[in-house]
């Protein structure tokens, strides 16, 4: 999952991007609200850090541009503490979520996967798919109740798989949520990694669909 997280506060914004990148996203950083903005209109995210106290642009105003114009990625934002009138506004703007300041990274996190979840109409934490259970909290996956040990790319793999389950996922839509910017957009990387996943787990759990990407969408029967 790619994260964009807009906050002028340098020291924060480090803070926040250990955390984040320790949990497994790859993140994107704006310090202003013009940057944030830009940002946000340009490159495909799946959810954003929004500060609403920000240089060049207030973070309201960045997020109404965005909704303006139909972009419909969920947006947390950091207000003030006991700043009400600040989560109205940005409420009204079209955030889905806040957290006011201070606030401890393990809630931001929890947020964060609750958001991504709601954007994949997922209910719970743990996400069942046939004998595999991909528990989001953790990180942890499980086949037939036994654990299975993945790296943290082939676990960020699956997990993008699993929250857009059904669907046909491009090539250049994973490169694009699952690496940063510097990555080697011509490499088969993606493909030795679904290779590893279907060795891990199962052969029939990612399908290839010639010409336009992968799929997860696994019958339990075609479980070993
Ligand atoms: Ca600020």
């Amino acid at each position: 999952m790619r994260l964009l997280l807009v906050e002028d506060d340098r020291e924060l914004q480090r803070l926040l991007r250990k955390a984040l990148d320790d949990a497994g996203y790859v993140v994107d950083s704006a310090f202003d609200g013009e940057e944030g903005h830009f940002l946000g209109d340009t490159e495909p995210y799946d959810a954003v850090i929004l500060d609403l106290g920000l240089p060049k642009l207030d973070g309201v105003s960045v997020l109404e541009k965005w909704r303006k114009a139909g972009k419909m990625m969920p947006v947390l934002i950091l207000t003030a503490r006991d700043s009400w009138s600040d989560k109205v506004a940005g409420f009204d703007a079209g955030a889905d979520d806040y957290l006011a300041k201070p606030f401890y990274t393990e809630e931001l996190l929890a947020r964060l996967r609750a958001l991504l979840r709601r954007a994949a109409g997922l209910a719970a934490a743990d996400i069942e798919i046939g004998p595999l259970r991909i528990d989001t909290r953790a990180s942890r996956v499980t086949l037939n109740g036994n654990p299975v040990k993945l790296t943290s790319q082939e676990y960020r793999l699956l997990a993008y798989l699993a929250h857009h389950r059904g669907k046909v996922v491009s090539r250049t839509e994973l490169v694009e949520h699952l690496y940063d910017q510097d990555f080697d957009r011509d490499s088969n990387t993606i493909e030795v990694f679904v290779g590893r996943l279907r060795k891990k787990l199962y052969a029939n759990l990612i399908q290839t669909v010639r010409g336009l990407g992968y799929s997860l969408d696994a019958s339990p029967d075609d479980a070993k």
